[in-house]
């Protein structure tokens, strides 16, 4: 099967930045056979006209709870720890049926806004609420994108001097145990992988160093990679001061958190040292732009990020703190926070758009195969439409995308399959997702 798409413009998001103004994408086998500028002439069991469209890779989603999109609306105007405390009972009644629901109603968001590829932390196990890795592998399939599921964890309740009530974490062991199962029955490490876990013990005040670090030594066993909220409020950093005498990133490096394997959400609060400390280890970092902005938390210093060489992604973060759930507007939220923190030449288009494909396909370890246009990657591609009303005629589609409103897709690809054409879900019905979504949510009050 050979699919052409064409008379596009293309950002190919390569090592050299390549971009066509009107050119052509060949796929074969689910893979990019070639990318140039013109028609290409040739064999084609399907020719897609793209004329008036942006072709750049499928957006990469570094961070998200998906189950958050049935408890969406809550604690509107808190503080992260305001928020956590007024959502934590709610998330004790989740079980699998609500995670599948809100999962699928939460990825169709994410590919209707360019995203195929979807990283989801989940650290919520009621006691029986069921398997919700395996409602979150079931939603994947359905709408069609790739997954990193971090099996996630807590095991610090009040008691023991966390912040989530005793009822909502796990023991240690039976954490461990649990991160086991998930990476045993649901990693897939093949190139092309449409599932994969990874290790994440949800954040310094819910979890133990004992878990942290006999997580770390489990994900290195398993080969899989490392993932925890770390550095986002300064209600963080003033716990783990009083509490470890030191800041969440100097307690992250000595329980041997900061490394290659390993991928931060947030990293707002940083000091020079640590982000220098970050670039070293090739600790990647999940900017979560729209979620600091409706807890404000503050403003990831990305720029310096970026200098020290950081790997940096973009998440959109759970629903619950950010009820728009779209991975497009994060491009858009992560130019404006990084220029109001430092200045118009801070991020240009081009380093935002580089940051939620490329820079997130290295968060997740996928470089080689995903996050940019080039023979011999995965097919996961978007086709963006800006012959609109918001868009006609802009001189640069790159500024149009990431400046302007999210463009509506004329095709979204994941290993060339079809996951939304002509600006609507085609692997799901949208009203039954929604329909689905208002009766899980209605279940949680
Ligand atoms: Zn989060």
């Amino acid at each position: 099967m050979r699919t052409v798409l064409e008379n596009a413009a293309i950002a190919t998001v390569d090592a050299e930045g390549t971009e066509y103004r009107r050119g052509h994408v060949v796929i074969e086998g689910g893979r990019v056979l070639r990318v140039g500028e013109g028609r290409i002439d040739g064999e084609a069991d399907r020719r897609i006209d793209c004329d008036g469209c942006l072709i750049t890779p499928g957006l990469v989603n570094t961070h998200h709870h998906l189950y958050q999109w049935a408890t969406r609306g809550l604690a509107a105007d808190s503080t992260l720890f305001e928020w956590l405390v007024a959502l934590y009972p709610v998330w004790g009644r989740l079980d699998a049926e609500i995670t599948h629901s809100a999962a699928s109603a939460g990825l169709a968001r994410l590919a209707l806004t360019g995203c195929t590829t979807v990283a989801d932390h989940h650290y919520v196990f009621p006691a029986d609420g069921g398997d919700p890795i395996e409602a979150l592998v079931a939603a994947a399939h359905r709408i069609g994108v790739r997954a990193h599921l971090v099996r996630g964890s807590m095991d610090r309740g009040e008691s023991a001097g966390g912040l989530p009530p005793d009822h909502l974490v796990e023991d240690t062991e039976a954490a461990l145990l649990g991160t086991e199962a998930a990476i045993d029955a649901h990693h897939d490490p093949a190139p092309d992988a449409r599932i994969r876990i990874a290790v994440g013990p949800c954040s310094p005040f819910s979890v133990s160093a004992a878990l942290m670090t006999s997580s770390a030594e489990l994900a290195r066993r398993k080969g899989v990679r490392l993932h925890t909220h770390l550095a986002e409020t300064r209600d963080e950093e003033a716990q783990c001061r009083a509490e470890f005498g030191c800041t969440p990133a100097e307690y992250a490096d000595k329980l041997g958190w900061l490394a290659d394997d390993v991928w931060l959400a947030h990293t707002v609060h940083l000091a020079p040292a640590a982000i220098r400390r970050l670039g070293a280890t090739g600790t990647g970092a999940a900017h979560c732009p729209t979620s600091n902005g409706r807890l404000g938390s503050g403003i990831a210093p990305v720029r310096d990020l970026l200098d020290a060489g950081v790997p940096v992604g973009l998440g959109v973060d759970g629903a619950a703190s950010n009820e728009s759930g779209g991975l497009g507007e994060e491009l858009h939220q992560a130019l404006l926070q990084a220029r109001q923190r430092g200045g118009p030449s801070s991020l240009t288009v081009r380093q935002a758009l580089w940051m939620g494909t490329m820079g997130g396909a290295r968060c997740l370890g996928r470089d080689a195969e995903l996050g940019s246009v080039e023979p011999g990657k995965l097919a996961d591609l978007a086709v963006w439409d800006l012959t609109g009303l918001a868009y006609a005629g802009i001189e640069d589609p790159v500024a149009a995308l990431v400046l302007g409103a999210v463009p509506p897709l004329r095709l979204l690809l994941v290993g060339g399959e079809t996951v939304v054409a002509g600006g609507a879900l085609a692997t799901a019905d949208e009203s039954t997702l929604s329909g689905e979504l208002a009766a899980a949510s209605r279940r949680l009050r």
